[in-house]
């Protein structure tokens, strides 16, 4: 609990809510990094000891880009913050008219989603055409339903499962981002890394194979951990960063080396660290270093400040 909501005093109630907007935008800002620095790890071998990639490096985009992961939370951040509430026609628009200007990186399941509300198909037809896929695209983009909602856990599980429904609409891709927002949820409040875990697995309901991965998570070693584009081995991977590290850095950094689909993975547990640990626990230069393109293709950057603002407008539409 936030305490100044317990005992009604006015100072505390203040600081506490700077508490909670440190969190969010660490929860913001920690998926962009995350992000950016898995970005040149991406599709590679898994890194250990000395070959470890610490700091953002130049991959297929300079150093410090963020991907297609943080363009897709943005278009849903903005719909949030647009619609005052989740209006999931209007996230899918936004993600259509982001597919439609050529991204530089798109998922396979999304692309087949995108591809088909553009070709006009019946949503009935596309969701057959999706049975048994359970991609990580829905995951990578879940935060700021957490943020948005983050006065309300009930509702943030809902519209996390809601969200992911708009293009992931197998359960295990739902359950996946209502677990990851709990963590954050709980992250905002002060929960601490292992607090955060065990209230979302308390709040959430899993698929078994989902509950058991996590529960397992922590006593993985990391060459148990395949982390593919499988929602699954992005909560794994994200859980077992974030249970086996005790800092921002080492967490992201640990995840993105595990390769393969290390920007989505150190993404998922970048917002998540970023909750816990809150924005200055994220390296000053990590901070300094992030940058894209959004809308993508334009001239605007978006840089720190930007992703800042962001998760104070999805907070200040939570309410107080
Ligand atoms: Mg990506």
């Amino acid at each position: 609990m936030i305490n100044g909501d317990v005992n009604g005093s006015a100072n505390s109630a203040r600081l506490s809510r700077e508490a909670l907007l440190d969190r969010a935008r660490g929860c913001a800002v920690g998926a962009a990094v995350g992000d950016a620095l898995g970005m040149p790890l991406e599709f590679g071998p898994a890194r250990r000891g000395r070959y470890q990639v610490r700091a953002m490096q130049a991959g297929r985009l300079p150093a410090g880009a963020f991907t297609d992961d943080t363009e897709m939370a943005l278009a849903l951040a903005e719909s949030l913050i647009a619609r005052d509430d989740l209006d999931t026609d209007d996230v899918l628009r936004r993600f259509v008219d982001w597919y439609r200007r050529s991204p530089a990186d798109v998922g396979n399941q999304l692309s087949l989603v995108l591809s088909s509300v553009r070709a006009g198909r019946p949503r009935a037809e596309i969701v057959r055409q999706l049975a048994g896929r359970q991609g990580n695209g829905s995951v990578m983009r879940c935060y700021p339903v957490a943020l948005r909602f983050c006065v309300s856990l009930p509702r943030c599980l809902q519209a996390s499962i809601e969200q992911s429904d708009i293009t992931h609409p197998d359960p295990l891709c739902g359950a996946a981002c209502a677990l990851v927002n709990a963590v954050i949820w709980h992250g905002l409040r002060g929960a601490d890394a292992a607090t955060a875990v065990e209230r979302a697995l308390e709040a959430v309901e899993l698929p078994d194979a989902l509950r058991r991965t996590v529960e397992q998570a922590p006593g993985r070693s990391a060459d148990e951990l395949q982390n593919t584009g499988w929602a699954l081995h992005a909560v794994e991977s994200a859980v077992w960063g974030l249970l086996t590290t005790d800092s921002f850095a080492e967490c992201v950094i640990q995840v993105a080396n595990l390769g393969n689909d290390a920007d989505t993975s150190a993404c998922v547990v970048g917002a998540m660290a970023g909750a816990v640990y809150g924005l200055d626990a994220i390296p000053l230069d990590w901070r300094e270093a992030l940058h894209g393109r959004w809308p993508i293709h334009s001239e605007r950057v978006w840089r720190v400040a930007d992703f800042v603002a962001l998760a104070d407008a999805l907070v200040g539409r939570g309410g107080e």
